[in-house]
């Protein structure tokens, strides 16, 4: 029976405050314009019309106090409490953005409560920002960071094709961190030559949604756009989001302003990050410099010194093998001596690469000392680190050395031990693979051995 009552109520409220206001002050004005003109019909002056003036004036009151409160709880308060609360975030931003206050939702959909959802939205948006940042300071490397700003700008801005770039400025090349879908086109010829890439060189926005066409190494398919946001660290770009979007043509169902929102989102998190990801990026390489060989690239011996504790104790607690290698080049010095040092570097650069591309990524590789490598096959199956030692030794025979007068031959002599089947101490097993490579020499070079415990006579070493 009282539908009608029940559907009109919500639109009632649902209406703009300029309607409430004026319902309130017509129903207000209404009996007094009422009685004015009941007055004039029956041609008497209100004063004299004592028993009706009294009773409009009691009616009117009631309206107006009515007026009064409805302000009150419809306008004054909700105001009141917005206002309150953007106080306490001003003062105590930390604290807000900590918790989880919100502004308790407000019943009606007119201008106050679309105030109220505009302050709630507002406050989610700083708070996501705030824990983003806390985030990622405390994330462990740039990866991560990648990681995550490529999963806020896919879940939460809502963009579903985009690619991030790191750029190395040294080597004017980017390389792609992130990228959704992973099999996204992009065209390769900025991997190489940074330079190609226009919001890298320049430092700006490149947005072909305002310049159509405007990067010439963009793979236009008629169907999507782009707008490039590079990452600025000071003057320099450390990196480039290219994000794609649907074309704005005639017929396209997308929202502009929309689009246009989630991009400014999108630049804001990225800026926030792109400080961050610069001083990850700094540690790294400074840990790299650190723990790596200038000539080679191979891990050096403070490194080993690092990790050989932690890598020992993890293959005891995983009850696996330690395959231990150590290489060294059969009379390198006569490399030194007949074609000079730079050929030497050279020689010993190729060498590392073709230990490495020997081995599995997961293995490590060390440069020991001049011209001996250390290298440590990790969860090798027992008593199989000689056949890994084996290839090591034929792949450096079959190469060709490059050099600048021509091409080099050498070999390589190999020491091989286990840890722990050979010693309980890893110090141990790396010391009895040295042993195995001085036999190694002494049998004649070139050759695998494998440490027996009859080398081990301490007094000769
Ligand atoms: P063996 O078969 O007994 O190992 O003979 P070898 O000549 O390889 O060994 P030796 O220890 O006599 O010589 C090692 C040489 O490696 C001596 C040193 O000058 C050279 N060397 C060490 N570090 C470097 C380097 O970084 N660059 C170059 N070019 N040579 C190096
Ligand atoms: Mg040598
Ligand atoms: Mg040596």
């Amino acid at each position: 029976m009282f539908s009608w009552l029940v559907r009109a109520f919500p639109w009632v409220f649902n209406r703009s405050i300029f309607w409430k206001f004026s319902f309130i002050v017509v129903v207000c004005i209404f009996p007094i314009f009422f009685f004015s003109v009941f007055c004039s019909f029956r041609g008497i002056s209100w004063v004299t019309c004592g028993d009706y003036f009294l009773a409009v004036t009691v009616i009117s009151f009631i309206f107006i106090l009515w007026q009064a409160i409805a302000l009150y709880y419809m306008v004054i308060k909700p105001l009141k409490r917005v206002v309150s609360h953007l106080r306490r975030f001003i003062e105590n931003q930390e604290e807000v953005l900590k918790s989880d206050i919100r502004l308790q939702k407000y019943y009606a959909k007119d201008e106050i409560g679309d105030l109220v959802d505009v302050v709630n939205d507002l406050l989610d948006s700083f708070r996501m920002l705030h824990i983003f940042k806390h985030t990622i300071e405390n994330d462990e490397d740039s990866g991560t960071i990648y990681e995550r700003l490529g999963w806020v700008l896919k879940e939460l801005v809502g963009f579903d094709e985009f690619i991030i770039y790191e750029v190395s400025n040294s080597q004017n090349s980017m390389r792609i961190v992130y990228s959704t879908p992973p099999d996204v086109a992009y065209n390769a010829d900025k991997l190489f030559d940074a330079s190609r890439c226009r919001a890298r060189r320049t430092g700006e926005i490149v947005s072909s949604i305002t310049f159509p066409g405007i990067c010439k190494y963009f793979a236009y398919s008629g169907e999507k756009c782009h707008f490039c946001i590079p990452m600025m660290s000071g003057s320099n770009c450390v990196g480039v989001v290219e994000l794609h979007l649907p074309m704005f043509n005639e017929g396209c169902s997308c929202d502009r302003r929309t689009i246009e929102t989630k991009l400014n989102i999108a630049k804001i998190y990225i800026d926030e990050a792109t400080p961050v990801i610069e001083a990850k990026r700094y540690a790294e390489s400074l840990k790299e410099q650190a723990f790596k060989d200038t000539l080679t690239g191979l891990y050096n011996r403070r490194f080993l010194e690092a990790i050989i504790d932690n890598l020992a104790a993890q293959v005891l607690r995983r009850e696996t093998v330690l395959g231990i290698l150590m290489c060294d080049l059969d009379f390198f010095k006569s490399v030194n001596d007949k074609y000079g040092h730079d050929a030497g570097d050279l020689v010993l650069k190729q060498t590392a690469q073709v230990i490495k591309d020997s081995v599995r990524k997961s293995d490590i590789v060390v440069r020991f000392g001049g011209e001996e490598f250390l290298v440590l096959l990790v969860d090798v199956e027992k008593n199989k680190a000689v056949d890994v030692a084996e290839k090591i030794r034929k792949n450096i025979e079959i190469y060709d050395f490059k050099i600048p007068q021509g091409i080099v031959k050498r070999t390589i002599s190999i020491g091989v031990s286990e840890f722990p089947t050979d010693a309980d101490a890893i110090w141990e097993a790396i010391k009895y693979a040295d042993v195995a490579l001085y036999k190694a020499k002494e049998f004649g070079r070139n050759r695998v051995v494998r440490f027996v415990p009859e080398f081990w006579q301490k007094e000769e070493y």
